[in-house]
């Protein structure tokens, strides 16, 4: 079936696979490119990542692995622009993805796969202009983040809600990352059905898979008889991090003997607006009594991440609003239960008292309550554990990249008319 396919071209307008997930715009989506990207081309697929260079000591082309080439194209200033001021580089950044391709043969592409609403627009004159099919996937939409906000959080803009509906409009094929998120495509951006498939992300079983505990609280110097919790990802209102700061102050609170046995780790940094306030969760925490409990970390590679997974009794992911949740998936492939909100693609990473526990709502007491019960229940995190190791094996990056590949196929059937005047 793959045979068809020999180029993708992937866009990433707004964050490039090289950064450092974790942190400011980089997360879950640029390790879904990367991981997706190496195996197609361990498959001999050749990809080409389209992102928006963002220093001047990039190279046009750096090489992310045999058979993935990241073209850094020059779209306005280098330094990291906001988001809200991207849409006003699409046009440079369009007629760059163009210009390359330009360089080759005509139809040197089989396919467009566009990533995040921003980059459907250069992929939609792309697949104009190369007569190729685009798929896109959104990742995150802002009619279902618009109604998870935090009260301190600012709605993403009418200006992303209308560029998701052209997208969604424009795409040969949208990729839902779950059955849910493929719903609201239908019901509040009024996708065709059929032009709707579900493609489950994944997790590298190599990296993040059970190990010691004592090892890992040695090497990350850890207390070896602690209660370790653990979040992870970037810090900003819609993933909630606040929650668990604030079950653990009630925690702490209504067990006294806990103080100084328990340690909430923040691996991790500031996002979105919380950029402009960097230090916002440690002030909380020092507010709420509790600085000496929480140690923040800043965003690390994912080998030191599993060890933080296998280090921690629990991963709490209090998250808003999710698309998938990555980190949920890849604490339980260490063998760590999770403790997350029953909210989006967390309700399919996590299953509820099988791999961890799902609750419903953000009320700080729920998530105390639950944590508790949890660190005063080893039996319990060992059934748990186990259950997280079996679910999260059912996320593997290659069956993200079979499915994917039999996306493409299906888009392949869709006849695109090349168009000379639409860039
Ligand atoms: N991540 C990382 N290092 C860090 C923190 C996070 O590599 O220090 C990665 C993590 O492994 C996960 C991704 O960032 O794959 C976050 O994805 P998730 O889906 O949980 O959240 P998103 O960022 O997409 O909202």
């Amino acid at each position: 079936m793959s045979q068809r396919i020999a180029r993708v071209a992937t866009i990433s307008m707004h964050t490039s696979p090289l950064d450092q997930p974790g942190t400011g715009d980089a997360g879950g989506m640029n390790v879904y490119i990367v991981e997706v990207a190496k195996r197609l081309a361990a498959r001999g697929i050749d990809v080409d990542i389209f992102t928006r260079a963002t220093s001047r000591a990039l190279p046009p082309i750096t090489e992310l692995a045999p058979g993935v080439l990241v073209r850094n194209i020059v779209a306005g200033p280098f330094e990291e622009l906001d988001k809200t001021e991207l849409p006003g580089r699409l046009c440079d950044f369009t007629s760059g993805v163009l210009r390359t391709e330009a360089a080759y043969e005509p139809g040197h592409y089989d396919v467009v796969h566009s990533h995040y609403w921003l980059s459907g627009q250069p992929a939609w004159v792309a697949r104009q202009r190369w007569g190729v099919p685009m798929v896109h996937s959104m990742h995150t939409l802002a009619k279902v983040k618009n109604t998870s906000l935090a009260d301190d959080d600012t709605p993403e803009p009418a200006e992303r809600v209308l560029g998701e509906e052209q997208v969604v409009e424009s795409a040969d094929l949208l990729l839902a990352n779950t059955m849910d998120e493929a719903g609201q495509l239908v019901d509040l951006y009024g996708a065709d059905p059929s032009r709707v498939e579900t493609v489950s992300p994944g997790v590298d079983l190599s990296t993040f898979r059970p190990g010691s505990a004592a090892l890992a609280r040695k090497r990350l110097d850890l207390p070896p008889d602690a209660h370790v919790l653990l979040f992870v990802g970037r810090i900003q209102p819609l993933k909630a991090p606040d929650v668990l700061l604030r079950a653990v102050a009630r925690m702490l609170a209504g067990n006294r003997s806990l103080r100084g046995r328990l340690v909430v780790a923040v691996v991790g940094g500031p996002s979105g607006w919380a950029r402009s306030r960097p230090e916002e969760l440690q002030r909380l925490a020092a507010h709420l009594g509790i600085a000496d409990v929480v140690r923040f970390e800043p965003p690390c590679p994912q080998p030191e991440l599993a060890e933080w997974y296998r280090a921690a009794d629990v991963t709490v992911v209090p998250s808003r609003s999710e698309s998938f949740g990555l980190v949920a998936v890849e604490s339980q492939a260490c063998g760590t239960p999770v403790v997350a909100a029953a909210a989006g693609g967390l309700r399919t990473a996590v299953r509820h008292a099988e791999s961890g526990v799902l609750i419903d709502g953000h009320d700080p007491a729920d998530y105390a309550e639950v944590l508790w019960r949890l660190l005063a229940r080893p039996r319990l995190r060992a059934r748990l554990s186990r259950g997280a190791v079996r679910h999260a094996a059912t996320f593997g990056w290659d069956s993200t990249v079979e499915r994917l590949l039999s996306v493409y196929t299906g888009a392949m059937d869709v006849k695109v008319t090349r168009s000379v005047v639409s860039a």
